[in-house]
């Protein structure tokens, strides 16, 4: 077998001035020759006179000549297949060999490939990981009819061998590592049972990161593989199994996901039959092991090469990363990857377990839905069955968590995916009841508060758990015997469970529902009831129904949009209970799902919603509030629906006031989806050819950026722009209004330069035009510092335009101005919104500002909002591709730039966020180049939540994106 001590011989060690002069005796090349790394040989980049790129191979002398045939023999057939991607061809020496002799080397010179290591860089996406998979797949094809006598020579990296392998370096293993190895190859055992029917063929069996090259960029499908040192006949599964190992390595807390991201791009092109589903999982761990032992064995050959050390810590992370995935899981969930039954032993147990007259575990009445789920309402729902039990004549009903119901998670969100999915059902039945043996058996294993039953209807198990066992470990148990009684604690139970393994924990991940519910069928049968849960429409459904039927320009956050079905605070939860801090909803101003804006709407529609033309306390209630929040003279409100109405009906206050038709607004500008707002609308993200559309009474003014602006912080400067405008507008009858955000929140919470709104208020008063400042976004207490955003630059508008925050997620807005504009527009005509500052609406809106008050969330939005900010500036620091941190408060902005410019980089900014919603934060661009992340969560929100944020960001900054 080609062993471990060989690879201790030195590399090769030519010069390059010597590698060029061979190059020129043999290939008849004028070359210029650099060096590239290789562990065991000699490589060097070699670019001919015409342009034309090579690599030099100087093999290291443990290879033998053979060997090198058959790589070279391999990658023949590969590149005539056209299998796709592309991989090196050898070139053959002036005298027509491929191998040639010089120096006491073998030496082949083969075509370059072009392209990116896939191991460069920490993260890679899953459609990277999927394009891996799928290479291997093509490699397979392309090789599967290749043969040379070589293709059997015994190899220490052939998956059959890995028992082999490990007997003789096992003992290389760290001793704490040690039993990892035991772990990693217990279910080998089972794929040699079945060796018989797994296809074999020639693989290149090393389909790696690092053999692997791709385009740079974003999610790389990898498009080039190299190193055909390792192409065997062996097991086909083989090749995605190695490859899945080296995948891993990327993100251990995501083992299982990436592999069979790997496994489905395999199967896409080659489909894998059941009994290589079943091999893939464990020979994933067993090249794991025989990877983490190889290096092991290295490092001991060479204890002075850091490098080894490294990788080798790493290839150690794999084996644990592996290892702790339930086997059973993951074999079920490769056999859906692959399109077979995820538990074929399984079929049918249910009724097996009839035939076999098992008896509820409890002596219960009737057993009434107990609605533990995500999504839960607090109302229960009729009786679901009467167990068939001859009980108490009239029982108390027994509420059940039923199987199959997804989650929320007991503990305050940590971000990660907890395990969510039920896999049992729970009978809330008082502490002290008699917990009977469904079916004869024995006892498997027990626990702490859990028993679980091997029954004699193979191959299942049943696990009770939240029980006092009264058995021991290997106890055989009658059918309908005494097994424990439930314990007391807060909400005594049995949790009953069938399961495929002894070892199934009581929630799966409710992302591979399909596997998980294989591999723990449901336990109706043991009740003697139905306690299963209908499966929700999944999310690629919930997606073509809505793609069918709302129109496409209401566009989704994301590629792959989450299903998000609750929120609290600054959580939300996608419909596998999995949290994520919500930074992105100012909307969301007092936290999602606040208890006083539901009583209050609650209350308030079981009393009275109407149109707002009647007589009602609490419009004048509200009214008041709102005109209490601003200074004299702004105390008269109109109430409307959303910002967009706002600022449209500012718009024509303005016009009704001054008796003109033009407005001024800012370059980047967004006021909202009306017509009136619409043509303000001067950002290429939601108007991309605005200044073509621009309606003549529009004007746009500069922006008074002081991080992209031509003038800096320097505000007044840009006055002199708004000033043109105001002049231009004059030639028209004259400007009606000047109308800004106070901070720039559509650029992503930009200051406005320092002195600009001062000098421009000024400007358009003089020009005979009404200030409005939209504080839709920025406004409510979000600044931290002001309740109002215009406060700041020591202005006072003419209107104020809020929305948003206004009825946290209710759709209310309010149009705040004085006395003499209000009645400028009521000599005009009346206004009414039906549903505008109705009754419900008030009502929520009167409970946000008392639970602002109440909670303190303007001083928090100060706090919380400070440190999140310094915590970004620190990031900023580390981290060149972002250019600046804007913001005050709770509203911020990270700038995401190409390094070392100012110049915007949305591409990367928008995999940013893609990545930050892999590890639970929900953030998105903003800005006119789609730049900028906006960072604007709920002003509820904690350190906890911030900090989580930050070491989202942290991590993506730091493993890529
Ligand atoms: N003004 C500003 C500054 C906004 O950001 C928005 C919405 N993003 C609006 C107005 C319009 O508000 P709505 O979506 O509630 O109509």
């Amino acid at each position: 077998m080609t062993t471990l001590e060989s690879l201790d011989l030195p590399n090769p060690e030519l010069t390059p001035e010597r590698a060029a002069a061979i190059v020129l005796e043999h290939w008849g090349l004028e070359a210029v020759l650099d060096e590239v790394g290789s562990s065991q040989d000699q490589n060097f980049r070699t670019t001919a006179a015409d342009g034309r790129r090579f690599v030099l191979k100087i093999a290291n002398p443990y290879w033998r000549r053979a060997e090198l045939e058959l790589q070279n023999a391999a990658m023949h057939p590969l590149a005539e297949a056209r299998p796709g991607f592309a991989v090196p061809v050898p070139v053959p020496a002036v005298d027509g060999r491929e191998i040639v002799a010089a120096d006491g080397h073998d030496i082949r010179l083969v075509t370059w490939v072009e392209g990116q290591p896939l191991c460069d860089g920490r993260h890679r996406a899953a459609a990277t990981w999927r394009g891996l998979g799928a290479l291997a797949g093509r490699s397979a094809r392309g090789l599967a009819g290749f043969a040379h006598p070589e293709l059997d020579r015994p190899l220490q990296w052939d998956p059959r061998r890995a028992v082999e392998v490990v007997a003789a370096i096992g003992g290389a293993a760290p001793p704490a590592d040690a039993p990892l190895v035991q772990r990693a190859m217990a279910p080998f055992a089972d794929v040699a049972a079945n060796a018989d029917a797994l296809p074999v063929q020639p693989i290149h069996c090393d389909v790696t990161d690092y053999n692997t090259v791709g385009p740079a960029g974003r999610a790389p499908i990898p498009d080039g593989l190299l190193d055909f040192g390792d192409v065997v006949r062996t097991w086909r599964i083989g090749d995605p199994a190695s490859a899945a190992v080296s995948a891993i390595a990327h993100d251990g807390d995501a083992a299982l996901r990436i592999a069979l991201d790997v496994l489905a791009g395999f199967h896409a092109e080659v489909p894998l039959t059941a009994a290589e589903a079943d091999a893939f999982w464990p020979l994933v761990l067993s090249r794991a092991a025989v990877c983490a032992l190889a290096g092991s064995h290295q490092a001991r050959l060479s204890p002075d090469n850091a490098h080894i050390a490294r990788t080798t810590d790493d290839d150690w992370g794999i084996v644990r990363a592996a290892v702790a995935v339930d086997r059973t899981v993951a074999t079920a969930a490769a056999r859906v990857v692959c399109g077979h039954a995820p538990w074929p032993a399984g079929e049918g147990l249910a009724a097996r377990l009839r035939d076999a007259g098992a008896v509820p575990v409890v002596v219960a009445g009737f057993l009434v839905p107990a609605d533990r789920s995500l999504t839960a309402v607090p109302e229960a729902g009729p009786p679901i069955a009467d167990a068939d039990w001859p009980g108490d004549p009239t029982p108390p009903p027994v509420p059940v968590g039923r199987w199959g119901e997804t989650r929320l998670p007991d503990a305050p969100p940590g971000f990660t995916a907890p395990p969510t999915l039920h896999l049992g059902a729970d009978l809330h039945v008082p502490a002290g009841t008699r917990v009977r043996a469904p079916l004869a058996g024995r006892v498997a294993r027990v626990d702490a508060r859990a028993v679980v039953l091997a029954l004699d209807v193979e191959p299942a198990f049943a696990r009770l758990a939240g029980i006092e066992p009264a058995l021991a470990a290997g106890d055989p148990v009658a059918k309908g015997a005494e097994v424990g009684r439930v314990a007391d604690g807060a909400s005594p139970h049995v949790h009953v469970q069938l399961a495929a393994s002894p070892d199934l924990p009581g929630l799966g991940d409710a992302a591979r529902r399909d596997a998980w519910l294989a591999v723990c069928p449901d336990p109706s049968a043991l009740l003697g009831a139905d306690v299963s849960v209908p499966a929700a429409p999944d999310r690629r459904t919930q997606r073509q129904r809505r793609e069918r039927a709302v129109a496409s320009p209401q566009r989704l956050y994301y590629d792959d949009p989450p299903e998000f079905v609750r929120g609290r605070r600054h959580v939300l939860y996608d419909a596998h209970g999995r949290p994520y801090v919500d930074a992105i909803n100012n909307v969301a101003v007092i936290g999602h799902a606040h208890p006083a804006v539901a009583e209050a709407a609650h209350r308030q529609l079981r009393l009275l919603n109407t149109n707002s033309r009647f007589l009602y306390g609490v419009m004048a209630e509200y009214a008041e509030r709102l005109a209490a929040l601003l200074p004299a003279p702004l105390d008269r409100v109109f109430l409307v629906n959303s910002g967009s109405e706002a600022v449209d009906l500012a718009l024509r206050l303005a016009r009704a006031s001054t008796g003109r038709q033009d407005v001024v607004a800012l370059e980047g500008a967004y006021h909202g989806w009306t017509t009136a707002t619409d043509e303000l609308c001067a950002n290429g993200v939601d108007r991309p050819n605005w200044r073509e559309l621009l309606a003549p009474h529009v004007h746009i003014a500069e922006l008074p950026d002081p991080y992209r602006g031509r003038f800096g912080d320097d505000g007044p400067a840009y006055v002199t722009s708004l000033r043109a405008e105001l002049a231009d507008a004059a030639g028209r009858g004259g400007a009606a209004a000047f109308v800004c955000e106070p901070l720039l929140g559509n650029q992503g919470g930009v200051p406005i330069a320092r002195g600009y709104l001062a000098a421009a208020y000024a400007a358009a008063r003089e020009a005979g035009a009404l200030c409005i400042a939209d504080e839709v976004q920025v406004g409510y207490g979000r600044t931290g510092d002001d309740f109002w955003a215009f406060a700041h630059e020591g202005v006072l508008p003419d209107i104020v335009c809020v929305a948003k925050a206004t009825g946290n997620g209710h759709p209310v807005g309010a149009v705040v101005c004085s006395p003499e504009i209000a009645e400028a527009f009521d000599r005009a005509a009346p206004f009414f919104s039906s549903t505008g500052g109705g009754p419900v609406s008030c009502a929520i809106g009167l409970a946000v500002l008392d639970v602002i008050e109440a909670e303190g969330l303007q001083a928090n939005a100060r706090a919380v909002g400070g440190r999140l900010k310094a915590g970004l500036e620190r990031l900023a620091a580390e981290h060149p591709v972002i250019g600046a941190v804007h913001g005050r408060g709770l509203y911020l902005g990270v700038d995401v730039v190409r390094p070392g410019t100012r110049e915007p980089a949305p591409g990367d900014a928008m995999a940013i966020c893609e990545r930050l919603l892999d590890l639970g934060a929900v953030v998105q661009p903003t800005g006119d180049a789609y730049n900028v992340l906006k960072v604007k969560p709920p002003l509820c929100i904690d350190d906890a939540g911030a900090g989580h944020l930050l070491a989202a960001l942290e991590r993506t900054l730091r493993e890529g994106w």
